[in-house]
């Protein structure tokens, strides 16, 4: 019995806690719920990972735009700049 339980693919044998409460799931199974706050052990995974995916991806995107923004504002300041010469030159 104990061997069925080791190779049970659904078994959590990492460090994967509860989204809601923090209870660590190592050892329970992955279709069961967690024990403190009663909450789907699959649906708590689930919505971890696509929370730290989210924080990633909004950080990763945040920079993109910055670099966007600032490059823009320095090419208008140049548009702006050349026009204005141009239109004083004639
Ligand atoms: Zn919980």
């Amino acid at each position: 019995m104990k061997d069925l339980a080791r190779s049970d693919p659904s078994i959590i044998k990492y460090d994967e806690v509860c989204v809601d409460c923090g209870y660590s799931f190592r050892g329970l199974s992955t279709y069961g719920r967690c024990p403190e706050c009663g909450i789907e052990v699959i649906k708590s995974i689930v919505r971890r990972r696509h929370s730290l995916s989210a924080n990633q991806c909004m950080s990763k995107h945040g920079r993109r735009i910055f670099a966007i923004v600032s490059f823009a504002s320095a090419f208008i300041g140049i548009v702006v700049y050349l026009v204005g010469h141009l239109v004083r030159g004639r």
